[in-house]
């Protein structure tokens, strides 16, 4: 069993409260980071080798420091909970359950950063979690935790609750900046980058939910303890939203050593396959990160076994590997169809672009149109090369990473699933009453040189 950093009180009854909070240790690292300095706390974030939570896995600490501090200049910290990622639903676990925490992290973040309005901007598909984190924030503010003179330092802060329009995009850092701003949600160009230039056009940052709760284990157990959880870059513990076809969906916290195979299989975690079926492939990272079979996933094509952490999942890049993005954990089973699953997606990423940038905007169309046909059986040959080339002029070719969150799923299904594509493309009829299901491991999977 993993470590638990996060969810070590989860199951405490009341712990959404102050009272069973402040019970089970909750505020202690608040006031043990009230008596370090902001550089101090900086050099804790630093030391944990803590990488941002939210997809991109950037290392926390640094993008703290990149923060511009211009006199006279306010600063802020923007809680991204905008979770929007399909698959994915760690951080509303967290909000739902430990509220505190969250808010606990916010405030030794803030102070760190010179922070004295923080906000956190939520999917307003949530609707119910704004009032626990209002509930949460009033508690502390009581506490003497939050507002003015915080324990006594001479510190002030506050809090505020924004709620999203149901927008995907959203998520992205800049173009919720945007929205914060109360104007339509599109992505910026960057640079500038909000840490120079956020909200308000003073300097921001921007951090995922699970990232700022994590900053409470690590000034409670200090930087070099966290950073001796994990392995390699992949420090301390990472919240694992399972779904799809598993015994045991939920939210399940590891520390990065467990191998892909044990989560799956693993009464501790997902609870195996239902009905005895076998594994077809699995997204490890939220619906945007490549897709990966079976046998590249339990081991890797140099025939090591793959870990639950950035650097294994990605061993391999993108032709073999994918990449623990947001931790939403999506296992197909057998029974799966590939093709229809690629279509799937492709519509969400199509309904979800802001239109901004033409490859992106047309891009996404085109290929769910292209999926849609071979799905219904009126397929051609040519359409999964279009498909192929469509994908690979959007990939690195727009203004937010939306574009490349579009293109890679449709890439990594192509590249690993190709024989799929191409038989129900042969066989019209028997795609619409069967499905493939893993015929495809007849023969070993060898990316085609030119799909490379
Ligand atoms: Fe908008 Fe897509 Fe361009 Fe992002 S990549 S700015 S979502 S059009």
């Amino acid at each position: 069993m993993s470590k638990k950093l996060l969810l070590k009180n989860a199951h405490v009854e009341g712990i959404r409260f102050l009272k069973a909070y402040r019970e089970n240790g909750g505020y202690s690292s608040l006031e043990k980071a009230m008596k370090m300095s902001p550089d101090e706390i900086l050099e804790q974030v630093k030391a944990s080798g803590l990488r941002g939570r939210g997809g991109a896995g950037f290392p926390t600490g640094l993008k703290w420091s990149f923060l511009a501090k211009p006199e006279g200049v306010p600063r802020y910290l923007v809680v991204n909970a905008d979770e929007s990622e399909p698959g994915t639903f760690k951080d509303r676990y967290l909000m739902e359950y430990l509220p505190h925490l969250l808010i606990e992290g916010m405030i030794i973040s803030s102070f760190c950063l010179g922070a004295k309005r923080s906000y956190i901007y939520i999917r307003g598909e949530y609707s119910w979690i704004p009032d626990i984190l209002e509930k949460a924030i009033e508690e502390a503010k009581e506490a003497g935790f939050l507002g003015t003179n915080i324990l006594g330092s001479g510190y002030d802060l506050e809090f505020y609750i924004q709620r999203g329009g149901g927008a995907y995009i959203c998520g992205e850092e800049t173009a919720l900046l945007e929205s914060l701003e109360g104007k339509r949600g599109n992505p910026r160009l960057k640079p500038p980058f909000p840490a120079v230039k956020g909200l308000w056009e003073s300097p921001t940052v921007v951090n995922n939910v699970e990232t700022i709760a994590a900053v409470v284990p690590i000034i409670d157990i200090t930087g070099a303890q966290y950073a001796k959880i994990g392995v390699g870059k992949s420090t301390g513990t990472k919240l694992i939203s399972a779904c799809g076809n598993i015994n045991k969906p939920g939210v399940y916290e590891i520390d990065m050593t467990i191998s892909v195979e044990e989560f799956i299989y693993s009464e501790d975690y997902c609870g195996g396959i239902p009905n005895g079926k076998r594994l077809k492939a699995c997204i490890p990272g939220g619906s945007s990160v490549p897709i990966v079979p079976a046998n590249l996933l339990l081991k890797t094509i140099s025939g090591e076994t793959r870990y639950m952490n950035y650097e294994s999942l990605s061993d391999g890049g993108f032709v073999s590997g994918t990449m623990m993005g947001s931790g939403g954990f999506i296992v197909l089973d057998e029974d799966q169809c590939i093709v229809e699953h690629t279509m799937t997606l492709a519509r969400f990423y199509n309904h979800e672009s802001c239109g901004q940038c033409t490859p992106c905007r047309e891009g996404t169309g085109w290929m769910y149109k292209i999926l849609k046909k071979i799905d219904s059986g009126y397929g051609e040959m040519k359409d999964i090369d279009l498909l192929w080339d469509i994908q690979s002029k959007i990939e690195g070719n727009t203004i937010c990473p939306l574009g490349d969150a579009a293109a890679w799923p449709v890439a990594a299904a192509i590249r690993h699933f190709r024989d799929e594509f191409e038989w129900h493309v042969r066989e019209p009829q028997l795609s619409q009453t069967q499905n493939y299901g893993l015929a495809h491991y007849a023969d070993p999977i060898v990316p085609k040189p030119e799909l490379v």
